[in-house]
């Protein structure tokens, strides 16, 4: 058998021209703030983006030897793979970033090699199911529906939002609103008692754009009712019960106003009784999600960065709560008979360390969650790393999902959410 042709670094002269480094060079990625071999890799999935790192410069490995350093050149700069949804990455790319440096993008930054003229990308399948790697409509065709429905509803101000996101972002949940079918968006909340790092939709501190600004105001439980009720009506035409979510990239968090909410699931549910009405969360309010669950809301999502108080407030920033109120938001959905999604903000050499894949274990476990959805957590990997404590090394992102396969048999592991008792999520491939 032939052995296989080595990983060679990706370069970039920050003008669109890409090369591989010289022979002698070999691919590393990152892994926390450490360099390390791609133990795992395919081929650039169909959807990928390539980009360069600006400001930054790329590290690779000399044959022969174990450390890091930079490679200079005409192409000096790290090139980075953003997947498309339904991969997860493995590593981050290998770069340094002099203090001097502008605040990157909110991308999830995936460390690619060249292999003998093909890109590879170090990430693995995690999901594949069809309603969202499936085909998409046309943009005229999606234009079309958007069209049709500001006539229907001219004044809503969630259809306003929505065809920002649908149009100009490319939110897939957002188009589903205008398309009748899969998961519709219902943003719900303009306010956030958290302040992410990597929020996609407001950032306090960082300097770095928003993919999905922030929606301006909150709308009213009648415009929501309005659009979340042609959604599931033009569902169940089509012959399926339907599914809406509050809580989407662009709105702040729907527990926030959950009073409003309360009256918009108790309408939804008793018009469409068969219908997921699902809500993606921070987790910070039981109480408040509680009431919710009573009204109707039988799927939940809560986005976890980690279960460790410390490394938890770090990232989200929380006003007003902690971990353990994400911990009893888990609780409240397990005991009203929700489905229980843990949304986990996947970073390497964060999430597996030997002490965070223990605590996501027992965690997952004592909340008997079902289904495990891996998101690479978008940002500036080094930036990100500036605002977190410091961590033994990771034990590498693959090797954490078969230990969490191999110990939590009936966690589903998957990339999306799915309908109340539709099929079982794909695991990772
Ligand atoms: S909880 Fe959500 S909306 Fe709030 S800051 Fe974090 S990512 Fe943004």
């Amino acid at each position: 058998m032939s052995e296989a042709a080595p990983l060679r670094p990706l370069l970039s002269d920050g003008r669109g021209e890409m090369v591989v480094a010289p022979p002698g060079w070999v691919a590393v990625g990152q892994s926390g703030r450490t360099a390390v071999p791609f133990s795992r890799w395919l081929p650039l999935p169909r959807g990928s983006t390539l980009m360069h790192l600006p400001q930054r410069q790329a590290l690779g490995r000399r044959r022969g030897k174990s450390e890091a350093r930079v490679i200079t050149g005409a192409h000096p700069l790290p090139v980075a793979a953003v997947l498309p949804v339904g991969y997860v990455r493995l590593l981050l790319p290998a770069h340094l970033t002099p203090a001097s440096a502008d605040t990157l993008p909110l991308y999830g930054y995936t460390a690619v090699a060249d292999q003998d003229g093909r890109v590879m990308v170090a990430a693995a399948r995690s999901d594949s199911y069809r309603p969202w790697t499936g085909r998409r409509p046309s943009g005229a065709a999606l234009e079309a529906e958007v069209e049709k429905l500001q006539r229907a509803l001219p004044r809503n101000r969630v259809v306003a939002q929505l065809s920002v996101c649908a149009l100009r972002h490319s939110c897939l949940t957002a188009q589903n609103s205008f398309l009748g079918r899969g998961e519709g968006a219902l943003p719900t909340s303009a306010a956030c008692n958290a302040d992410c790092l990597g929020c996609i939709s407001l950032q306090t501190d960082s300097g770095a754009p928003t993919p999905q600004p922030r929606m301006p105001t909150a709308p009213t439980a009648d415009e929501l009712v309005e659009v979340g009720d042609q959604h599931l009506r033009r569902c169940e035409a089509a012959g399926e019960a339907g599914m809406v979510s509050f809580g989407q990239g662009c709105e702040g968090e729907p527990l926030l106003r959950d009073q409003v909410l309360r009256r918009v699931t108790t309408e939804l549910r008793g018009r469409h009784p068969q219908a997921t009405i699902h809500i993606n969360t921070n987790g910070s309010r039981p109480e408040a999600l509680r009431g919710l669950v009573a009204a109707g809301v039988n799927s939940c999502r809560i986005s976890v960065f980690s279960f460790r108080q410390d490394l938890f407030a770090a990232y989200y920033r929380p006003r007003g709560y902690a971990i353990e109120e994400v911990l009893d938001s888990a609780r409240v959905a397990r005991a009203g008979g929700a489905q229980l999604t843990v949304n986990l903000l996947t970073f390497p050499g964060v999430t597996d360390t030997p002490a965070e894949l223990e605590l996501t274990v027992d965690t997952l476990r004592e909340l008997e969650v079902e289904q495990l959805q891996l998101r690479s957590l978008n940002g500036d990997p080094n930036w990100l790393l500036s605002r977190l404590p410091e961590l033994e090394p990771g034990v590498g992102m693959a090797e954490l999902v078969v230990e969490l396969a191999a110990r939590l048999p009936r966690l589903r592991l998957g990339n999306f959410t799915r309908p109340v008792a539709a099929g079982a999520g794909a695991g990772l491939c």
